[in-house]
This record gives C-alpha cells, sequence and structure tokens, in this order.
C-alpha cells in the first residue's frame, strides 16, 4: 500500500508561499498494514516562519487512514471522555464565555462525541450542534447529551444550509492537508458578522513542555501552528484576532501538551487591514525542541543497545509512533523480538516486521521480557502489567 501512495510538496498554510527550508527528517517505519506514510519533512515557510510537514500523502490518503484506525471514536470507553480531555473543553468553554450569548447558534466541526457542546449546553446554551464523521459518535453524542450531532466530513459541509454565530474547531486544524480549502468551507457556514474559534497544538512551545524525543512531530500532524501563525493564517482570510491564549492540555500523569486558543471577528473593514507579521517563535522554540529530542534520544538508543546485546527475546508493548520511531531510528529492529502487544483493537492481528501484534490478554502465551515504548503511558501500562496482568518476567522501561 505504500508504495502506492505519492507524496506531494507543500505550500504555506498560513500564507501560501513556497519558500521554505528543512528543519528535520521525521522517520516512521510503517505497519504491515494501515500505515500511511513513512516519514515527512519539517519545514519552516521563508515569508511568514510558520512550520509545517512537507512531502506528505494527500487528504484522501489521510482520510482513509483514519477511517480504518479510528482511534478517534473512544470505543474503549462507551464514547464517554476522560477527565484529561473533559479539562481541555472546560478550558475551551471558559475561553469563550465572556464573548458569547446563550442564545447565539454554535457548531463545532468534528466534534466527536460532543462533550465541547455539552460544556456549553451544562452553561444554559440552547442552539448547538455538532459534525463528525464518525456514525457512532453522533449516536454516542445523541445518546450521551442530548446533542444534535451530524454525520459529516469537513468536505460535506459545503452541503449544510444552517448558517452560525461561532463556528468552533479544535484539534483538528493541525491534521489537515488543505487548510486553504477547509477554512473557506467553515467560513461558508457562518452567518454575517459570525467568528471563529481555534484550538491547535502551540508548536513554538513544544520545548517546554517535552515529552518522548520527536513525539509532536507525529504521523497524523502536519501543521505546527504558534499564536501568531494562527493569528496570520485567520488574518489572510478576513480575521481580526479577538482573543488568543496559550493553555496547557493534559494528556496523562506525565504529560501536557501546549495548545493555542484562538477567537476570531471578521474585519469590520474600518481602519488599515494589519499585515502578515514574521513569526519568530516557531523557528526558535522548534530548533530548541529538536535539540532536546536528539539529546534524550541518544540517552533511550543506549538503554535499548543494551537490551539488543543481551539478546533476551522481547516483546515490545505498543505500536503507536513512538515504536515505529524507535524501529527505524534505533537499533531495537535489532533485538530478538517475538512479538508486540497494543491495547489497540485497531493494531491487533496485524504485524510488524513480521512479528505479531497481540492483545494484552494473549501476553501470556508467549515468554520473553517486556519493553515498555511510550512514555506518556510509561507508568500505567507497567501498573497495569503487574496488578492486573500479574506479570512476573522483567519489564524495561525507558523514560524512569
Ligand atoms: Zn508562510
Amino acid at each position: 500500500m505504500k508504495n502506492s501512495i505519492s507524496l506531494l510538496p507543500r505550500v504555506c498554510p498560513v500564507c501560501l508561499s513556497g519558500a521554505k527550508a528543512n528543519i528535520h527528517s521525521q522517520h516512521f517505519d510503517s505497519l504491515s498494514k494501515g500505515s500511511l506514510l513513512e516519514g515527512y519533512d519539517v519545514v519552516l515557510c521563508g515569508a511568514c516562519g510558520a512550520a509545517f510537514a512537507d512531502n506528505i500523502p494527500t487528504q484522501e490518503e489521510f482520510d482513509r487512514y483514519y477511517g480504518q484506525m479510528s482511534k478517534y471514536e473512544y470505543d474503549f470507553s462507551d464514547g464517554k471522555v476522560n477527565g484529561y480531555d473533559a479539562d481541555i473543553f472546560k478550558k475551551s468553554a471558559e475561553f469563550l464565555l465572556p464573548h458569547i450569548k446563550r442564545d447565539e447558534a454554535i457548531a463545532d466541526i468534528g466534534c466527536a462525541t460532543g462533550a465541547l457542546l455539552n460544556e456549553f449546553k451544562k452553561r444554559g446554551f440552547t442552539n448547538l450542534t455538532g459534525f463528525d464523521p464518525s456514525s457512532s459518535c453522533c449516536k454516542s453524542g445523541q445518546r450521551l447529551y442530548g446533542i444534535d450531532i451530524r454525520q459529516s466530513t469537513i468536505n460535506q459541509l459545503s452541503m449544510v444550509s444552517d448558517r452560525f454565530d461561532l463556528v468552533m474547531m479544535t484539534g483538528v486544524l493541525e491534521h489537515l492537508c488543505d487548510v486553504e480549502a477547509s477554512l473557506v468551507l467553515l467560513k461558508s457556514l457562518l452567518k454575517p458578522g459570525g467568528r471563529m474559534y481555534l484550538g491547535v497544538p502551540d508548536a513554538s512551545s513544544y520545548h517546554r513542555y517535552f515529552g518522548a524525543p520527536f513525539q509532536y512531530f507525529s504521523m497524523e500532524h502536519v501543521n505546527f501552528f504558534a499564536p501568531n501563525t494562527l493569528s496570520n493564517l485567520m488574518l489572510r482570510h478576513g480575521f481580526q484576532t479577538a482573543k488568543i491564549q496559550r493553555v496547557e492540555r493534559h494528556l496523562g500523569p506525565k504529560s501536557i501538551e501546549p495548545v493555542v486558543l484562538g477567537l476570531f471577528s471578521p474585519f469590520s473593514g474600518k481602519g488599515d487591514h494589519p499585515k502578515v507579521d514574521y513569526d519568530l517563535e516557531t523557528e526558535e522554540g522548534l530548533k530548541e525542541y529538536i535539540h532536546q529530542s536528539k539529546e534524550i534520544e541518544e540517552k533511550i538508543n543506549a538503554k535499548i543497545q543494551t537490551i539488543v546485546a543481551s539478546r533476551t527475546p522481547l516483546i515490545v508493548w505498543a505500536v503507536g509512533t513512538h515504536t515505529l520511531r524507535l524501529l527505524k531510528n534505533s537499533s531495537l529492529s535489532e533485538a530478538k523480538i517475538v512479538a508486540f502487544v497494543d491495547s489497540n483493537r485497531n493494531y491487533q492481528g496485524k504485524t510488524l516486521h513480521e512479528h505479531p501484534i497481540l492483545s494484552p490478554e494473549e501476553i501470556h502465551s508467549i515468554k520473553g521480557e517486556i519493553l515498555i515504548s511510550s512514555q506518556v503511558s510509561e507508568d500505567e501500562i507497567k501498573e497495569h502489567l503487574l496488578a492486573s496482568l500479574k506479570w512476573t518476567s522483567p519489564i524495561h522501561t525507558l523514560y524512569s
């Protein structure tokens, strides 16, 4: 499958300039099925300073990948959000509350099960609509919150006839290959004078919230926004920044992702149209982040080298981006791997490097030592192995 994917050079998603400079090349190993790309270049726009992934597959390829893997469907939690997600939805609501009225028509694009909309419902808002490509999310939203969620991809928004006072989109823009076309569709949903609310990871702060090396350059994220570049993007689309704020999004007990929240209003037409300013924060922040990543990666690779040298049969826990990077960038592929384990059912039954990907329950059928290949969930997985699965053989960790 990977051979049939053509990789496309991109223009800057913020200012559309073709001038760009490579600052890092990210490599992933690939799963037997359902893999999307072997890597990409992280580049900086020479005209506006925004960062983005270059030489990536088309939006259609990404859509197919998300359809297959659909890890955003909350399969394992019956549609309910965990406490960490609930926290960022609450921060979004608090950010917006002073600026919106309770009778405004609000749409959330890519709303999953509608947990953000529910924050507004709890606060007395009545005109709430969600859009999400997943049919199971639509059903869960109705069941959990009694909120109207319609099944729609971003492209299908062109068929929506309703118009809204506020269109929200959080955690989506960083995934989109074609930011331009998507924003045009989003704008078409607005009533005259309607506003946009966007939330994206803050790439200019990655170095302040370091987790695993290069983890923010994930397979799914292809745009690396910062407060200034998000404002620049909206400026070009005719919106001024009404409010912009950096917040922390907790992903787990040891993991925080920096996020930018922005509210944008259309230009009144009075005064000069502000100009796009070159953003210096992205380059400075990302270069520091890449430097940190290389340093930590060296330490991790030394640990893996010791495991490889021992020739012990190894079960690698988790097959996400973290493992795919290690297989490509460390000596892990030379270890005596006997199996992989992952709790995501979409991976189970597939193979990686010709080794089976098992469910956690199947782990006792294999003899070996375990390597936990995750920074975010390292403690949690270790606890699960010891307490629930009663694992007694050695467990190797890379971070603690
Ligand atoms: Zn640019």
